[in-house]
């Protein structure tokens, strides 16, 4: 059987292969601008070169002088798939197996976060499964249900045309519908990397990685984004805390206008519940040492009942991601016109 690729953005799990004859596939088409070549071509798409510079050839061979220079006007195949089978609107979908088998296929419905780059770091993994607390004769793992909530956000994001790097990865868990989400050790760091036993070498990990990656989007708005449910003050009514680091005015505001996008969902859903969250500098050695502008986000806290009772509802755990993803288009937006 003959077998394509679907690319859209440059993350490292959008290469995937797909049957052809799952829906009707068809290249998007593209002219090229005066002193365009390939790599300025692709970019302009937000497309990594470094990914899809050799299936740009591929799929154009047909269309290339052997020079390999592009002329201007003339229409090239971009690595992206434009599903066909819709027909009032043309939709473009990604495959993206990390979200697992009933939501890998990610429809791309706006430009709404064209540009943009997130890093979305759950908490713990690996070895380490955080904070524990058990429910019903369930363990429940910190780790698991940041994680899912991260996939969450992460597939959000896509939809809206961003690129996203998930940093803690886990093969065989994608978005779990379930309650109670199995605690497992086989996460991984992006890049299929194992996430090491020692707590400082784990937390290295994921500041280099999130580093190296920054470098390549110099220029864009990129946020990183850690999520825990491990909160300290759990003995306090507080629903959701922000840190950012001491002294990172970007990182403040980007707190201020999640807080304020979920509180505003809150009153709107709940009215009287009243919601509580804050954000607050405090010294974390990922706050500290990753360069793209971050927050620290604290869900709850697992081994407290009123936060578990939030979090193993499927539901709440796509609404905390469905409001953080408001707030990121708003921050977004915010970029743009300070
Ligand atoms: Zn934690």
């Amino acid at each position: 059987m003959c077998k394509i690729f679907i690319f859209r953005i440059s993350i490292f799990f959008a290469i995937v292969f797909v049957s052809q004859g799952l829906f009707a596939q068809e290249y998007q088409k593209v002219e090229a601008e005066s002193g365009e070549g390939i790599y300025s071509l692709l970019r302009r798409f937000n497309l990594d070169p470094k990914d899809y510079y050799n299936t740009f050839l591929e799929i154009n061979k047909n269309r290339l002088n052997p020079d390999l220079q592009l002329l201007k006007g003339k229409t090239y195949f971009l690595p992206i798939v434009v599903d066909t089978t819709a027909l009032e609107t043309e939709r473009q979908i990604g495959v993206f197996p990390i979200f697992g088998k009933k939501y890998e296929k990610v429809e791309f419905k706006d430009d709404k976060l064209q540009g943009a780059v997130f890093y979305i770091i759950s908490g713990h993994g690996g070895p380490d499964p955080g904070a524990m607390g058990k429910k019903n004769g369930h363990t429940l793992c910190e780790d698991e249900y940041a994680y899912d909530v991260c996939l969450r956000l992460a597939r959000n994001l896509i939809e809206h045309s961003a690129t996203v790097y998930i940093i803690t990865q886990d093969p065989d868990d994608g978005i779990r519908d379930e309650e109670y989400l199995k605690c497992d050790k086989d996460e991984m760091c992006l890049g299929n990397k194992k996430i090491p036993l020692n707590a400082v070498e784990r937390l290295k990990q994921k500041v280099e990685t999130v580093n190296q990656l920054f470098e390549k989007h110099l220029g864009q708005y990129q946020r990183k984004l850690e999520i825990h449910v491990d909160s300290r003050y759990s003995n306090q009514k507080v629903d959701i805390y922000f840190y950012y680091h001491p002294g990172s005015n970007k990182g403040k505001q980007l707190g201020e206008t999640l807080l304020k996008t979920i509180h505003d969902k809150y009153k709107q859903h709940q009215p009287n519940r009243g919601y509580k969250g804050t954000v607050t500098e405090r010294k974390l050695y990922t706050l500290k040492n990753t360069k793209p502008v971050s927050t620290y986000i604290e869900l709850g806290n697992i081994n407290h009942p009123r936060d578990l009772e939030r979090l193993i509802i499927v539901d709440n755990r796509q609404a905390i991601a469905n409001w953080l993803t408001l707030g990121l288009i708003k921050d977004f937006e915010n970029s743009k016109r300070r």
